[in-house]
């Protein structure tokens, strides 16, 4: 088998809501690519791409770039052809930004043709420790709403049947320690006591302030806080792990496989959180998670669901798969969640189609 053409479209994806309904700016939409990457026996492994921001018309053609040095390739040799991207461009591109962006959709879609042409899902491929997976709703509790909003907002992701969902805190404007505090409990009280509650706070706390929160917030029992403080203050974190009984995750900001060694060996996190596109795709992602494990730490993905739900799943230390439901628009069907857990696919590779309707309705 041989990797013979591909594609790659830059998209307008709609940020909306499909969770709780919560309201969105108006017409906001998100920018994306997307790879078709084809094989001479007629398989066609997808993956999807972002975090270009107003560069996502370089990312594409990154992308591209990239896909035309693996044509002639086998593409079931993942490591071989990530070594010829990385001698391609010098080894000097990486290792973060756009490179890595391009790169893991390249390894994503190698993936996907992996299980189409051996006729597996991909979590089997993987490892296949369970068939179904624990999953908690995000993006809908922001740090935006008001109060009221956010109660509102928790009472419908219970009855819309999550048993997990995540908050955030670090409010906008100036907030007092006290207003940081009314927001959890405010959420904890409109779910109950049984329903596991994240917090993210997306880089934007000192540690100290960090271990003063975390400390006043402890009582409300929530399964993680996430992102307390600078992402690559690996000490700072772990001033802050130490402190706190509340676990504390973080990982999503860090490129490559590399730095979770420091992050690690510095006991900086209590669950590790990796960004699949950061990481550089399905092959590292697989690689940090198998770290973690040995350092006795759980795992959890960062966006994309219908991607990531087969790598949690397959990972012994795979804990929940976050329900961000940014991209479930592109496809014709994506995983169904049964009494709050995510349903493993049983078609080969990731599982996924595009809806060619939303993909030549959200074209840039
Ligand atoms: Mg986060």
């Amino acid at each position: 088998m041989k990797i013979t053409g591909y594609e790659a479209i830059a998209l307008n994806v709609p940020e909306d809501d499909p969770l709780a309904n919560m309201p969105e700016e108006v017409g906001r939409t998100r920018p994306v690519v997307v790879l078709r990457l084809r094989t001479d026996n007629d398989i066609e492994g997808i993956a999807v791409t972002f975090y270009g921001g107003k560069m996502t018309g370089s990312l594409r053609v990154a992308v591209e770039e990239l896909a035309a040095i693996t044509v002639g390739e086998d593409p079931l040799r993942t490591e071989a052809i990530i070594t010829k991207l990385r001698n391609g461009t010098g080894d000097s591109c990486g290792p973060g930004g756009i490179f890595t962006l391009a790169l893991s959709a390249i390894d994503i879609a190698l993936w996907d043709i992996k299980g189409k042409a051996l006729e597996q899902p991909l979590w089997k491929l993987l490892g296949g420790h369970r068939d179904r997976v624990a999953t908690y709703a995000s993006g809908s509790l922001r740090r935006g709403l008001t109060d009221d909003q956010a109660q509102q907002a928790a009472r419908i992701l219970v009855q819309k049947g999550f048993r997990e969902m995540k908050t955030q805190m670090a409010l906008p404007g100036n907030p007092t320690p006290a207003d940081e505090i009314r927001r959890v409990r405010v959420v904890r009280d409109a779910i109950g006591p049984d329903i596991k509650l994240m917090c993210d706070i997306n880089q934007r706390w000192r540690p100290e302030q960090a271990i003063d929160i975390g400390h006043r917030v402890e009582d409300v029992g929530l399964f993680w806080l996430e992102d307390v403080t600078a992402h690559d203050d690996y000490q700072g974190l772990a001033r802050v792990t130490a402190a706190l009984k509340t676990p504390i995750a973080g990982g999503e900001y860090v490129w490559g496989i590399t730095p979770f060694r420091q992050m690690l060996e510095a006991r900086s996190v209590d669950i590790v959180m990796v960004d699949i596109l950061r990481a550089g795709g399905v092959s590292q992602w697989m690689k940090i998670a198998g770290m973690a494990e040995a350092f006795n730490l759980p795992i959890v993905s960062h966006v994309m669901p219908e991607i990531l739900v087969h790598l949690v799943a397959a990972c012994p230390n795979g804990l929940t798969v976050e329900y961000m439901p940014w991209m479930l628009a592109l496809y014709e069907e994506t995983p169904a969640i049964e009494n709050g857990e995510l349903i493993l696919p049983t078609k080969p590779g990731l599982g996924l189609t595009f809806d060619e309707k939303a993909i030549a309705a959200f074209k840039a």
